[in-house]
């Protein structure tokens, strides 16, 4: 790639500006209205140019988003060449125009082209994102509602059909911002050409609040050619074949700047609120009350959201995926309070010799044993059952309404299928794996459930000293002889 396609995009963006203040020189001086409706439509039209032949030459992995965005220049092209005619022809601002029903028409092809980058950014529904965005775009709503579409419908002067499409702006930039939020928000490569573009989608949305306060402002004609300009640019830049590449997963932080702008956000409404109140007009106050009920819902929700994801990572474990021990300790203490009469089992198993897993083949192929092991024990496992990871390699399983019997053909379950097959360590070296397993089972072998564990614990070492690859049940494993070192036997024998 030479030098001068590299900066091709800065050449573009230049020239864009360059048009930008002389369109704006010459609407400020009434000079040469022609010359001005000319260079507008002219940079309009080659902006749609650009970004189509350069989407068809570039072939982008997901370049339906770009051929959107092409087809939506196209729109505003024809309503900018509308629009210069009238502009030249001293017409006046009749509305609606014929220019109108372009330019609301690349609304919708904005909107397929946003929603067609955000599936491929982030695939799936991203519920976090999308409430901050919705966050976001409600307060914006509700400021939009107030002082730009409210006074609009008040408007008597208006024909119903040029209320319908001076509405129709506000409501479409509004969706533009939620999907823009949403890119935004979303993760992903953060490449130059999406800095461009979303610069372009902000200047769009400035240069329409200009034009809907103010009807053919040298503000929103200045804005709309920034807008361009920086559309031919995000197109132009090499990495535009990166603007939809897939954010690898769990991208999106909860961070302090995300907050502040959320709490901002948030507090819009109730500031509306108050600034109306001291204006003394309360014309819309059930509007912006309505609007602080859905952004405390919203929050709320999101806050659910945030709780949720965090009981989560407390009780699964990042390895196995497996119910955490103190989850396990939890639902224990739960199914005492709850099956006293029905009775439940324990079942804890170790893995057999897995230091020497370890040893000879490395700490990941030991992980991988783990990781085997957990699937094979959900598998092993009832639909109720609470499978978990007790410790380093030993695992626990909750078996509630269940008897000696049950418990017993679960345990031998677990082992058979553990020893059954081999797992791979990895460079193809597949070896056996075993288990030995303790159970104990309420109440048949203590009434305390506070003991269940202790017990089920000792019949998993009776079963190593009887050999390993082996159930042992409570009620069958020995008393564990107690060794006290040499030091403290003087304490209870002097008792
Ligand atoms: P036994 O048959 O008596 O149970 O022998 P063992 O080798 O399985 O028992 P030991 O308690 O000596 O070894 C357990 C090992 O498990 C020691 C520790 O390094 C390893 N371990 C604990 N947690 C993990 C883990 O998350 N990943 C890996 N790879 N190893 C772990
Ligand atoms: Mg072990
Ligand atoms: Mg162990």
């Amino acid at each position: 790639m030479t030098t001068v396609s590299k900066h091709r995009w800065a050449t573009f963006v230049a020239l864009g500006l360059l048009t930008a203040i002389g369109v704006a020189i010459l609407q400020v001086t009434g000079a040469v209205p022609v010359l001005a409706g000319a260079l507008y439509t002219g940079l309009s039209a080659l902006t749609a140019v650009t970004v189509l032949v350069v989407t068809h030459r570039r072939r982008p992995p997901g370049r339906l988003g770009w051929y959107l965005l092409g087809a939506g220049q196209v729109a505003y092209t024809i309503g900018d060449a509308l629009y210069a005619i009238a502009y030249a022809s001293h017409a006046g601002p009749a509305s609606p125009t014929a220019a109108d029903a372009f330019y609301l028409v690349q609304y919708p092809l904005l909107v397929g082209a946003l929603v067609a980058f955000v599936r491929r950014r982030t695939p799936g529904r991203h519920t976090p994102t999308l409430i901050d965005a919705g966050i976001i775009a409600v307060s914006a709503g509700l400021v939009s509602w107030v002082y730009l579409i409210g006074p609009l419908t008040a408007d008597e002067g208006l024909s119903p059909a040029a209320r319908l499409v001076t509405v129709a702006y506000p409501v479409g930039d509004l969706l533009v911002l939620v999907l823009g939020l949403r890119i935004l928000l979303g993760g992903g490569a953060r490449t130059p050409s999406y800095l461009l573009l979303l610069a372009s989608l902000l200047t769009t949305l400035g240069a329409d609040v200009a034009a809907t306060l103010s009807r053919a402002n040298v503000w929103s004609c200045v804005l709309w050619l920034v807008t361009y300009a920086l559309l031919g640019g995000a197109v132009l830049h090499p990495s535009m074949n990166r603007i939809d590449a897939p954010a690898p997963a769990h991208t999106t932080r909860t961070t302090a700047a995300r907050l502040a702008v959320l709490a901002g956000a948030s507090l819009l409404a109730p500031a509306v609120l108050l600034l109306r109140y001291l204006q003394g007009d309360v014309s819309d106050v059930p509007v912006i009350a309505i609007t602080c009920a859905l952004l405390f819902l919203l929050v709320l929700g999101r806050m659910a959201g945030m709780v949720a994801a965090q009981y989560h990572i407390a009780v699964t474990d990042g390895l196995t995926d497996l119910s955490t021990r103190r989850a396990f300790e939890e639902q224990l203490r739960a199914e005492a309070g709850r099956r006293r009469h029905r009775g439940f089992g324990v079942v804890l198993l170790d893995i057999d010799h897995f230091k020497a897993i370890n040893d000879e083949h490395g700490h990941a192929a030991g992980d991988r044993v783990l990781r085997d092991v957990a699937r094979r024990l959900r598998a092993a496992a009832r639909a109720g059952d609470m499978v978990a990871r007790y410790g380093g390699e030993e695992f626990a399983v909750l078996v509630p309404g269940a008897g000696e019997a049950e418990v017993a053909a679960l345990a031998e379950r677990v082992r058979h299928i553990v020893a059954g097959g081999t797992v791979d360590v990895g460079d193809g070296v597949h070896r056996r794996v075993t288990v030995s397993v303790g159970t104990a089972v309420l109440p048949d072998d203590t009434t305390e459930p506070g003991e269940l564990v202790q017990l089920a614990d000792r019949a998993l070492y009776a079963a190593k000293r009887d050999g390993r690859d082996r159930v042992v049940a409570a009620r069958r494993a020995p008393a564990r002889p107690v060794h006290l070192p040499r030091s403290r036997r003087s304490e209870f024998e002097a008792a």
